[in-house]
């Protein structure tokens, strides 16, 4: 039942996004996650061949695992993409947003929006991970993330309702601080770089970061492998200062 809604779900905003097409976030999305999609596999290669002491899980992934993932991944970001499109960019929405189209040249102010933006996304991100997803009424929403050894593609592999639920106070700020629509995107694309940098298996911060209070603030990808690995600890998008105020923190 559930695959079979997603299946629905998919056709669906296939459907949507061909009706939609003539919009520029459209294409900026598409454009931003497939160009992620080719780096992912290039980097994920490279990685192999370069530095496999890096490797935080060792081990090498089954070829068979990683197409799964990247199958599973892939309906998923043509569904998230539909869902922020619709959200942001058919007439009604746009009527009832308030996110700024209007051309402007001040790129301190779009900096500004996005650390704000970025900042609330995280606070956010920890509690609905960590008290909503990881719940026994909502984990069937998070399990398909829930890959022991996480490579790239881990960070696409999310399911319709999870991408639903941990984007959508970004539209709800967004209006709130009446940001402008590039910044939004640059904030969007923010998030998945973050996603991806937390999945990318290999650690590539030096081993005292962890360790030190002058920097063991700031997630390192081993810090989220961790929360793969074990499932109870290490909920943080961005600061580990949630985690450790909740006491759900794990050093690495
Ligand atoms: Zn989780
Ligand atoms: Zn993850």
């Amino acid at each position: 039942m559930y695959k079979y809604t997603q299946i629905c779900i998919a056709i669906s905003s296939i459907i949507l996004l061909f009706k939609l097409g003539k919009e520029q976030n459209l294409y900026f999305l598409i454009g931003m996650h497939t160009m992620f999609l080719i780096i992912t596999y290039i980097i994920t290669h490279l990685m192999e061949i370069l530095c496999p002491n890096l490797k935080i899980q060792k081990g090498k992934d089954s070829l068979k695992t990683l197409f799964s993932e990247y199958l599973t991944g892939f309906f998923p970001i043509i569904i998230w993409n539909s869902q922020l499109i619709t959200l942001l960019t058919s007439d009604y929405s746009r009527s009832i947003m308030n996110i700024n189209y209007a051309p402007t040249d001040s790129t301190l102010f779009y900096l500004f929006q996005i650390i704000i933006q970025q900042f609330s996304h995280d606070i956010y991100v920890f509690a609905v991970h960590k008290y909503i997803l990881h719940s026994k009424y909502f984990w069937f929403m998070h399990k398909t993330h829930h890959i022991k050894t996480p490579s790239l593609m881990t960070a696409f592999t999310l399911s319709v309702w999870e991408n639903a639920i941990q984007s959508i106070d970004l539209i709800i700020t967004a209006n709130i601080f009446g940001m402008h629509n590039d910044a939004l995107m640059a904030s969007l694309t923010f998030a998945t770089m973050v996603g991806l940098y937390s999945h990318i298996g290999y650690e590539l911060f030096p081993s005292w970061w962890s360790k030190c209070v002058w920097t063991n603030w700031y997630i390192n990808t081993s810090y989220h492998d961790l929360h793969h690995s074990n499932g109870n600890c290490n909920y943080g998008y961005i600061l580990t200062c949630y985690d450790k105020l909740t006491g759900s923190y794990k050093s690495v």
